[in-house]
């Protein structure tokens, strides 16, 4: 059995026509008029292929097909439909075609598992209207509840709850989206790397065993503005100067503690901003990243211990806010496994990687134990309309996530 490269790059052709940015690569916000036509292009090849497509109360779409034990937690298979401002036609998209992919193969070969099975396409997983990512995953695994109606709001000050009710959905449905833990017995999801390192190695495919920790902050350092003529450099309290110092730091201490470790200040403002004035206030952000928890709360401790000591040093204000801070998620070993095996035995090359980036995958681990196979990004681009993958690539990506889900789902004789 293996996937057709041909239907593969038909789906993604087909949707990436649903933008909002003709020429200009893939804008799909949710719930928007493009967001309308690729649900109804995805619900028809579901259709297609013997699914029963059914939509939860957030706005998530899946095609259901049974099995033989239909009362059994199902196998669901998906990615998202949704798309960044000006992003490519790959990111998500791959994923959900490969689903649509996987059921029309099950389908020609007349295949009935055990376990029932879903495919799914996930809504806001970029955030892009919402400001909230991974919203169809959240939504599924309860972290978003009735309160999230009201607080939500797009550009145009619509809430999710005017938002979803204007689409066609009934908001007060919004929490019936919630799914139990163990009610899905596994979950797989095909995405682009969105990085470098399958091209540049020459690997078919990325075999995810862990989606990093992710952490974020806000800092500030205050000192004081005066004349940068007349003031002796021995009486200032340069904001910048010192935080020049935790810019380096951070990055020495990614580097030392290694294993993808990364850390970034990827946001700077400097007040007052004059080329003759000392620096008062300076505000940043620090993003630190690692697949090993322990090695992103020691940077986290060292920064603040860090600020604190130059803070006191040089008689500066400091505060280092945490806006976001996300454990690791493993995948599940064996299912791991299981994909390595199938690429061995397809004779397709693989490595294991871990994932920098967050998937709708890792908020499922909530719920299943989790896959996830990356394609390959040309030139590691992604969000941005050159986004590119072999369509052959995601079509053996499908392959071994198409082994992958049977073996989970049990074939029935
Ligand atoms: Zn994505």
């Amino acid at each position: 059995m293996r996937s057709s490269i041909e239907r593969i790059r038909k789906d993604i052709e087909r949707l990436a026509v649903f933008t909002a940015t003709p020429g200009a690569g893939v804008t799909r916000y949710s719930f928007s008029e493009e967001d309308r036509n690729a649900r109804a292009y995805i619900r028809r090849e579901m259709e297609d292929a013997g699914l029963r497509p059914y939509e939860d109360g957030a706005g998530n779409l899946f095609g259901r097909r049974d099995g033989r034990t239909n009362d059994a937690p199902p196998v669901m298979v998906g990615s998202h439909f949704d798309s960044v401002p000006n992003g490519g036609a790959f990111d998500g998209d791959a994923g959900v075609s490969t689903a649509l992919e996987i059921a029309r193969i099950l389908r020609d070969e007349r295949i009935t598992t055990e376990r029932p099975m879903e495919f799914a396409a996930l809504v806001e997983e970029e955030g892009a209207r919402f400001a909230c990512g991974l919203y169809g995953s959240r939504a599924m695994t309860g972290l978003l509840g009735e309160a999230h109606l009201d607080t939500f709001t797009d550009r145009d000050g619509g809430t999710l709850r005017t938002v979803l009710r204007d689409f066609g959905f009934a908001p007060e449905r919004f929490t019936t989206a919630r799914r139990e833990p163990g009610s899905i017995a596994a979950f797989l999801e095909l995405h682009i790397e969105q990085g470098p390192v399958l091209e540049t190695n020459g690997i078919d495919l990325g075999l995810v065993s862990a989606i990093v920790g992710v952490s974020q902050f806000e800092a500030e350092l205050t000192g004081r503005a005066d004349h940068a003529g007349s003031t002796p450099m021995t009486l200032r309290k340069d904001a910048l100067a010192a935080a020049a110092e935790v810019v380096l730091a951070l990055q020495a201490a990614a580097r030392r503690e290694g294993e993808g470790t990364v850390g970034t200040v990827g946001k700077m403002r400097v007040a007052p901003g004059g080329s003759n004035i000392v620096p008062e206030i300076v505000n940043f952000t620090m993003d630190i990243r690692s697949s090993v928890e322990s090695r992103m709360m020691r940077i986290i401790a060292e920064m603040k211990a860090l600020m604190e000591r130059i803070a006191m040093r040089d008689a500066l204000g400091w505060r280092m806010d945490e806006k976001v801070l996300i454990p690791p998620v493993f995948m599940h070993p064996e299912i791991v496994d299981a994909l390595e095996a199938s690429a061995r035995s397809r004779g397709y090359s693989a490595r294991r990687m871990v994932s920098g980036a967050g998937h709708d995958a890792m908020v499922m681990a909530r719920l299943a134990p989790v896959g996830m196979v990356f394609v390959p990004s040309r030139g590691g681009r992604s969000h941005c309309p050159e986004e590119w993958t072999e369509y052959a690539d995601v079509a053996k990506g499908a392959d071994i996530m198409l082994d992958a889900a049977l073996r989970i789902a049990g074939k029935a004789e």
